[in-house]
C-alpha cells in the first residue's frame, strides 16, 4: 500500500506505529470541458487518455498522489460539474468550496480560448471568500499565437494567467513548478495520519476501574503490555491485544499513576482527558453502575463529543448491581445519556473479566461508523426525498432549501448543507435524526453544518 511510502519528518516507532505530517493539498477546480481531467492526468504523469466527465453525474471528490521535483502532494479534483437546472450551479460551486476549505492551495483551470464565463466568476467569487492562495491555469494554449487569450484572464482578479495546454503538455512544467512555490511543504489544514494499531483512550472519573480494565486486559489476553515511549515527554502507551487485535490505549499513565491532588484535581482530570482525546480515535467511557451517573461522568462524555472522537460506552461493575439499582440506572441513562443513545453500550465486569471481550465489536462499530462516508449522489437523494416529505416551515414569508449536501470529511462525518437561508435548529436536529435512521453512525458524533446562500 503506497500510503506506506514515508514523508520527510514522518518517525517510526519500534512498534510500526508511523507518524508523519500531511502532504500538502492542492484541490483542482473548474467548469466541465477547460480541459481539467486533461491537466490531472498531465499532473500525475498518466499517458491514458484523459478520463471522460459524464456530463450530468455528480462524481465525488477524488484525491490522488501527486510528485514534481521530488517533492509529493495531494491532488483532490472535484469531479465533473454540470449546472444544474436552476441555472446557479449549486452543486458545482458547493463541491469547490467543500474542497478548497480542506485545501493548502487551489488550482483554477479556466479555458483559455472560451474566456471566462459567467461560473467562472461565480466560482472566482467563492475563490476569494475563501482567502486560500489561487493559482491560475489558462487551459488550450496550444500554442504562442493563443497566449494573448491567456493573459485576457488577468481581468479575472486572480494573478497572473498561467498558460498551459494541457493536451499537448505545453507550460505544465512551469506550472508545477509555480505551484510548488505556493503549496506549504506540510499541509496546514489535512490531518496527520497514523498507522499501526486503533488508538484508544480509557476515560472514566476515579474508581470507575480503568486500571482494572487494563490491568485485565493485558492479563488475560497474556500479552502484551509493552511500554512506548509517547511522542511527548510524558504520556505513556500501552499496546493491548483484545479479541485477537492489538490496540493502543494511549496515555495510561494517567491511569497507572495515580495523582491525588486536594485542589484543582477536576481540572487535572479534565486536561488528562483532552490530551489522551486528542491522541485517540475512539474513546471508552467507563461508567460505575454502582453509584448514581454524576455530572463528571456527563461532562467527560461531552469532552469526547467535543473532541469529535468515536465513542463506547462500558457500565462496570456489573458484577455489582442489584435489581432496585439497576431500574434506577434505567432511568438514569434515559434520561442523563439520551444525547449519546447511539454510542454502544456494553455491560461488563472489569474485576472478574466477564464481557471484558465484548468491548472489541462496540470499538470496532464505532470505529467503522467514524470512517464512514456517504457518497455525494446518495445523500442528496435522501435531503431530496426528506425535504419533499418534511419540507422546512415558512419563516416571515420564506422557506429556506436545502440546494445541496455533501460530506464533507470523515473522523468524525462532517456534513454540509448548502441553503437558501437559515434552517431551524429543530429542522437540522429533525436532519441529523433520519441522517442516523438510514446509516446507524453508531458509536461516532456527527455533524451537520450549514452554508447559507444569499
Ligand atoms: P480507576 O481509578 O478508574 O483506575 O479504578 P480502579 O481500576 O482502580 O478501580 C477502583 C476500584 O474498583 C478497585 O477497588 C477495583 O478493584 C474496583 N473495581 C473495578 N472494576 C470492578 C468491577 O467490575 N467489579 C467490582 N466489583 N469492582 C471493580
Amino acid at each position: 500500500d503506497d500510503d506506506l511510502d514515508l514523508l520527510e519528518g514522518a518517525t517510526v516507532g519500534e512498534d510500526g506505529i508511523i507518524t508523519m505530517p500531511a502532504l500538502p493539498v492542492l484541490a483542482i477546480v473548474g467548469r466541465p470541458n477547460v480541459g481539467k481531467s486533461a491537466l490531472v492526468n498531465r499532473i500525475l504523469g498518466r499517458r491514458e487518455a484523459v478520463v471522460e466527465d459524464t456530463p450530468g453525474v455528480t462524481r465525488d471528490r477524488v484525491t490522488y498522489k501527486a510528485e514534481w521535483n521530488t517533492r509529493r502532494f495531494t491532488l483532490v479534483d472535484t469531479g465533473g460539474w454540470e449546472p444544474d437546472a436552476s441555472g446557479i450551479n449549486a452543486s458545482v460551486a458547493a463541491q469547490a468550496e467543500v474542497a478548497v476549505d480542506l485545501a493548502d492551495a487551489v488550482l483554477f483551470v479556466v479555458d483559455a480560448i472560451t474566456g471566462a464565463t459567467a461560473t467562472d466568476e461565480f466560482v472566482v467569487k467563492m475563490l476569494r471568500r475563501s482567502n486560500k492562495p489561487v493559482i491560475l491555469a489558462a487551459n488550450k494554449v496550444d500554442d504562442a499565437r493563443q497566449e494573448p487569450e491567456a493573459a485576457a484572464l488577468w481581468n479575472l482578479g486572480l494573478g497572473e494567467p498561467w498558460p498551459v495546454s494541457a493536451l499537448h503538455g505545453r507550460g505544465v512544467a512551469d506550472l508545477l513548478d509555480h505551484i510548488l512555490t505556493v503549496l506549504p511543504s506540510v499541509s496546514a489544514v489535512a490531518k496527520e495520519e497514523y498507522g499501526g494499531p486503533r488508538r484508544v483512550a480509557l476515560l472514566g472519573r476515579p474508581n470507575v476501574g480503568k486500571s482494572s480494565l487494563l490491568n485485565k486486559a493485558a492479563r488475560e489476553e497474556r500479552v502484551v503490555v509493552n511500554e512506548l515511549a509517547g511522542t511527548t515527554r510524558d504520556p505513556i502507551d500501552e499496546q493491548v491485544e483484545l479479541g485477537g487485535r492489538i490496540w493502543r490505549f494511549v496515555d495510561t499513565a494517567g491511569i497507572r499513576r495515580r495523582v491525588h491532588l486536594q485542589q484543582g484535581a477536576d481540572f487535572y482530570a479534565s486536561l488528562r482527558t483532552a490530551a489522551a482525546l486528542e491522541k485517540a480515535e475512539v474513546a471508552v467511557v467507563l461508567l460505575d453502575v454502582t453509584e448514581p451517573l454524576s455530572e463528571q461522568d456527563v461532562r467527560i462524555i461531552d469532552l469526547v463529543l467535543e473532541s469529535g472522537r468515536a465513542l463506547v460506552l462500558a457500565f462496570n461493575k456489573w458484577d455489582l448491581l442489584d435489581d432496585e439499582r439497576r431500574r434506577y440506572l434505567e432511568r438514569e441513562i434515559e434520561q442523563d445519556l439520551a444525547h449519546v443513545a447511539w454510542a454502544p453500550r456494553i455491560n461488563m465486569s472489569a474485576r472478574t473479566g466477564r464481557h471484558l471481550e465484548k468491548l472489541v465489536p462496540g470499538l470496532e462499530l464505532a470505529l467503522e461508523s467514524w470512517d464512514t462516508r456517504i457518497p455525494t449522489g446518495k445523500l442528496n437523494a435522501f435531503i431530496s426525498e426528506l425535504t419533499a416529505e418534511h419540507p422546512h416551515p415558512v419563516r416571515g414569508g420564506k422557506q429556506p432549501r436545502i440546494l445541496f449536501a455533501t460530506q464533507a470529511s470523515t473522523r468524525p462525518p462532517t456534513f454540509v448543507l448548502f441553503t437558501t437561508g437559515f434552517l431551524d435548529p429543530q429542522y437540522r436536529r429533525f436532519i441529523t435524526r433520519r441522517l442516523r435512521e438510514v446509516w446507524g453512525f453508531e458509536g461516532t458524533p456527527i455533524q451537520v453544518n450549514m452554508r447559507v446562500r444569499e
